[in-house]
């Protein structure tokens, strides 16, 4: 069974340090490399979807989320304001709305960032729907002892995005949120345990408004019911401002969490005064739809690793493909191949002669989807006998053909690890 954290120290892809801090995990380079690939494949397909991009600090007034609902609601999981400069009540630094001295506070969600983005001038129906997205740090102050590897962390890596949109609109909104996510998991080789509709539970957590509730809730019904997946309801999962579908994964050991959420929010226009001049001139209240295709870059990266057992797709994998000279006398010949496939786009390595027998090096290198061999035969012909990492030969190729194959698996992303794999 895999463990991420074991996997993560043994193939160097992350680690902590108690100076550090727990639950503040660091990158090394060949986990940056999955993070970074994955980055960069969400904001692609994203910007597909017809999201754009934004930045936002993940600093905040703690008057931001007073006015949000999140310092009522949320405030036993965020860090405690700080005053720059130490100011108390008379040191004449900024006062806020209510009196005391400026407090700023590490956010706990991107959402109220982004509804001031939104309301920074006014908006047309025409613009609408407004995809606002971001991969941004928020913070959430988790006891120590619940701390571990990548998935209980007090600084995290969110793959937001909130739809600006009509009441009409926000159905097919949500829907395309949960395609979106449909996609991207075939794309990672994961699979959704099963969805979740999560509905507020009893006490003081929820904004009480029930009409809100139940016109939310029944919309997002209505998206899982057209998207024609089984689904669970769920007391007490609710985020404190609406209801959310929560799309569950499992780890080796079975054990539940979430990854991806879409969540429908009616709430925070209301608290921000958001609107937009209808076809009719007058103002209206858009609706906020919430999702998350990835979560956290962290417990993504942690599922992932746990998945695949390090194995990752082609086009994620730290190093894809490991040059290996039979002997020093092709090592020239070697060392040019990781050359040209590096300036083609690869993420290459030369596993040297004199860093073991053959067999030892390709064990060294059983989870690079590629190793190209090149003994004496190979290095006359400009050619190189390749594995694939799963066990597979598909013999010695021209290196110009392999690079060209090995470069387009790369680009297609997926999880197929050869032409004409499924
Ligand atoms: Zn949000």
């Amino acid at each position: 069974m895999h463990d991420h954290r074991r996997l993560g120290r043994e193939l160097e892809l992350f680690d902590t340090d108690p100076l550090m801090g727990a639950g503040l995990p660091y990158w090394l380079p060949a986990g940056a490399v999955v993070r970074h690939e994955l980055e960069e494949y969400v904001r692609a397909v994203e910007r597909e979807a017809g999201y754009r991009h934004v930045y936002s600090p993940v600093l905040g007034k703690r008057e931001l989320y007073e006015t949000s609902g999140h310092w009522d609601h949320y405030r036993d999981d965020m860090f405690p304001p700080m005053r720059p400069g130490g100011g108390g009540p008379d040191d004449g630094s900024d006062s806020s709305a209510s009196g005391g001295p400026e407090e700023i506070v590490l956010r706990p969600s991107l959402c109220p960032h982004h509804a001031l983005i939104y309301r920074s001038r006014s908006r047309s129906h025409r613009e609408l729907p407004l995809r606002i997205a971001e991969l941004g740090g928020m913070y959430r102050a988790e006891r120590s002892g619940v701390l571990g590897g990548l998935t209980r962390v007090r600084a995290i890596q969110l793959n937001d995005a909130h739809v600006f949109c009509t009441l009409d609109q926000a159905v097919e909104e949500a829907r395309a949120a949960l395609e979106l996510i449909g996609r991207a998991y075939a794309d990672l080789g994961i699979r959704a345990a099963r969805y979740r509709l999560s509905l507020p539970g009893a006490g003081g957590k929820y904004v009480a408004d029930p009409a809100l509730w139940r016109r939310a809730t029944a919309l997002l019904r209505e998206v899982l019911e057209r998207a024609g997946v089984a689904f669970d309801e769920a007391e007490g999962e609710a985020a404190f401002y609406g209801p959310k579908i929560d799309v569950q994964i499992e780890d080796p050991a079975g054990r539940e969490s979430t990854l991806s959420t879409v969540q429908v929010d009616f709430h925070q226009p209301e608290r921000f005064d958001l609107h937009y001049v209808g076809a009719d001139g007058a103002r209206h209240r858009p609706v906020m739809v919430h999702r998350s295709v990835l979560g956290s870059v962290e417990r993504a990266v942690a599922h992932l690793i746990e998945r695949h057992g390090g194995a990752f797709p082609v086009w994620l994998a730290p190093v894809q493909l490991v040059v290996l000279p039979v002997s020093r006398a092709q090592e020239d010949a070697a060392r040019e191949l990781v050359r040209r496939a590096g300036a083609a786009g690869l993420r290459a390595e030369l596993s040297p002669a004199d860093q073991g027998t053959l067999g030892a090096r390709v064990r060294a290198a059983r989870l690079v989807p590629y190793q190209a061999v090149i003994g004496a035969r190979e290095a006359e012909a400009d050619q190189a006998s390749l594995r694939l990492r799963d066990g597979r030969r598909p013999g010695p190729l021209p290196t110009a053909a392999l690079l060209t194959r090995a470069v387009h698996r790369a680009a297609a992303r997926g999880t197929a690890l050869w032409d004409g794999d499924a």
